[in-house]
């Protein structure tokens, strides 16, 4: 006898609830354009699929903050490098559908490469014209990914200018990226707010992330200890100051390989802009980065000092 799939009464898995889907540009215009004549604004959340809780929280922020939903479902390969995990990176688009279509998304953009870029272009040495945000996209991951920030802003600005977006949410759980999209979006004069969520986390505390799939039983055990340490950091610079923050950083990357890690790639303190600590920047406009390495898997996480921590 057939099994039928889980039944998941909040996300709509396995209910067989149906979503629009585009494959092109002219029909997201086509569709976009049918919605502002009806007066209606336009909330968009772009995902690389493989959706999890961390994502469906956005789309959650996007259906009460606007008339519209339009989510994105594209594996952007201009943000991998050739040795990076574009190709088995998990890709899932049936079950990803269900759950946007349990969060009541109107629709869902997802392209093909040729749709989104015409040119042919696979990667970004092939791209004529490319979107870089100096200055931002060379500190932390872009330091360990060099040119990873540039493939996302200039297939994100694609989007945007695609989609056309009144909203467009953007996950905590990576900073560096929302505030490079921020910026991105202020110079570049779009008409649309670049809003944050909050991480969605496990109830131990690892962040949810497509990529968590990778780990085996035995380093999913130590992926939360990541959280751990950055939380522990956190309260130790809201209780002494950022003067103490180097300190801090240096205790945490020596923990970390001790906690069970392979690598770490950074641990660093940062204002909520970026910009570097200074012994007397205020506590609440600081926020803990790391990166690190679990076997083949790159973990990221950061969180924010609070005054109150
Ligand atoms: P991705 O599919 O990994 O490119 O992520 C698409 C969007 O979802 C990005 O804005 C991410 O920051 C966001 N996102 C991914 N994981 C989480 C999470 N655990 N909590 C909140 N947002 C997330």
């Amino acid at each position: 006898m057939p099994t039928s799939p889980p039944l998941d009464t909040k996300t709509g898995a396995g209910l067989g609830v149906a979503v629009k889907v585009l494959r092109t540009v002219a029909e997201v215009r086509q569709q976009t354009r049918e919605w502002r004549s009806e007066g209606a604004e336009i909330g968009c959340v772009m995902t690389m699929g493989a959706l999890h809780e961390g994502h469906l929280s956005l789309v959650d922020a996007a259906r009460s903050g606007n008339d519209k939903v339009i989510s994105t479902i594209f594996v952007n390969p201009l943000q991998f490098a050739p040795h990076e995990d574009f190709d088995s990176y998990p890709r899932n688009e049936e079950r990803d559908l269900e759950l946007l279509a349990g969060r009541d998304c109107d629709v869902v953009f997802a392209p093909s490469a040729a749709a989104m870029f015409p040119g042919g272009e696979r990667s970004m040495d092939e791209m004529r014209t490319k979107v870089s945000v100096r200055g931002l996209t060379e500190v932390m991951c872009g330091a360990q990914r060099p040119g990873h920030f540039d493939g996302v802003t200039t297939e994100v600005l694609t989007m945007f200018h695609v989609v056309g977006p009144d909203r467009a949410y953007f996950g905590e759980k990576d900073y560096q990226q929302y505030v490079i999209v921020r910026r991105m979006a202020l110079d570049q004069q779009l008409p649309a707010e670049v809003l944050l969520v909050p991480t969605f986390r496990e109830p131990d505390g690892l962040a949810k992330s497509s990529r968590n799939v990778y780990l085996s039983a035995a380093q999913r055990q130590i992926a939360p200890r990541l959280y751990a340490e950055l939380k522990a950091g956190a309260a130790e610079i809201a209780r002494h100051g950022a003067a103490i923050a180097p300190e801090t950083v240096e205790r945490i990357a020596q923990a970390l390989p001790r906690k069970g890690f392979d690598s770490v790639d950074y641990v660093e303190v940062r204002t909520h802009d970026l910009d570097p600590v200074q012994p007397g920047t205020p506590v609440g406009e600081l926020r803990m980065f790391a990166a690190v390495r679990l076997g083949g898997t790159r973990l990221i996480d950061s969180f924010a000092v609070r005054e109150t921590t």
